[in-house]
């Protein structure tokens, strides 16, 4: 499929897993490879980690994007996405939640993703033919439709769909629900999730945009909508045909009730809207762990 899609679209695709702390490998690879724009994704993600490990997180996330951008400035490379993250926000003072939310993120992954932001902000000030678009994910879920691209975390899984996908399969007794006393509809927690091939058109649409606009942007990728735990749990029994046994446990330390996108900048700017539902959202993660119930 790889090889297809190379021949089709004549762009090389190649695999090479580098540490971005690794100046020298990246200014190799940058000084040997004709690259137009950078897709930055690469981060460490889990919030409880960050608390037991603020130093990793700043080292690894603020630390490599810094490397990240001296070695593109060195090479002349002066186009970004970057992966930030609606927490952000913090505690969320209004719903749904603009561009312009007070920014208050409450762990340390949320403020190494904050002050990334800064960084490309000041940088981008400093070189004005360097531009970036920073990305607020909400909750990406969701598999590629062809069953063989999906989330497999090591261990125990820490998000939600991921859990409720390995109970569906069998591989854990029960989900924990993590609060059912919230201010929300039926008690438990409200997200704004997001298909991972809707989150995929984003990173296109804003590339496309850094070379059409030539400024930056600051935008949230959302669908502008929240589903509670139960109303996803709903949604992935549909999917699956099976059942999905839960029971609710104490809040998690750290969780808000809801929060949920403002996603008209992007639709403006991007002229990008997330397409696809909750049900596609719950059958393509299905789809992948049925055929890969032990993952990669
Ligand atoms: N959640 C849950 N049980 C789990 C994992 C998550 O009830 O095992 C809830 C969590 O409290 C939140 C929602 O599911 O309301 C989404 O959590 P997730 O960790 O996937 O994403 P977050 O919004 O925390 O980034």
């Amino acid at each position: 499929m790889l090889e297809r899609l190379c021949a089709l679209t004549g762009a090389e695709i190649r695999f090479e897993p580098l540490d971005l702390r690794n100046r020298e490998a990246l200014e190799a690879l940058l000084a040997e490879a004709r690259v137009d724009a950078v897709v930055h994704f690469a981060g460490l993600k889990a919030v409880g980690e960050s608390v037991e490990k603020p130093l990793l997180y700043y080292e690894n996330n603020v630390g490599g994007t810094i490397a990240l951008l001296q070695a593109m400035a060195a090479h002349g490379v002066r186009s970004l996405v970057f992966s930030s993250s609606a927490t952000v926000y913090g505690d969320p003072e209004r719903l749904p939640i603009p561009e312009d939310h007070a920014l208050r993120p409450t762990n340390p992954y949320g403020k190494s993703k904050l002050m990334i932001e800064h960084l490309l902000a000041d940088h981008a000030a400093s070189d004005p033919a360097f531009r970036y678009a920073a990305l607020r994910y909400f909750n990406p879920i969701g598999a590629h439709p062809s069953g063989r691209i999906g989330e497999d975390p090591r261990g125990i899984p820490n998000n939600l769909l991921p859990f409720v996908a390995q109970v569906a399969v069998g591989k854990l007794p029960a989900l924990k629900v993590f609060g059912n006393d919230y201010a929300t509809s039926d008690g438990t927690g409200v997200r704004d999730y997001i298909h991972v091939m809707d989150l995929a058109r984003g990173h296109v649409a804003a590339l496309d945009y850094l070379s059409r606009k030539k400024h930056s942007i600051t935008c949230n990728l959302g669908a502008g909508r929240g589903y509670s735990v139960l109303e996803v749990v709903k949604a992935f029994e549909r999917a699956s045909g099976r059942k999905v046994p839960l029971e609710f446990a104490a809040r998690r330390a750290g969780d808000v009730a809801a929060s949920y996108a403002d996603p008209s900048l992007a639709a403006a700017r991007l002229g990008w809207k997330a397409a696809l539902d909750i049900d596609a959202m719950c059958r393509d993660v299905w789809r992948w762990q049925s055929q890969n119930p032990h993952g990669y």
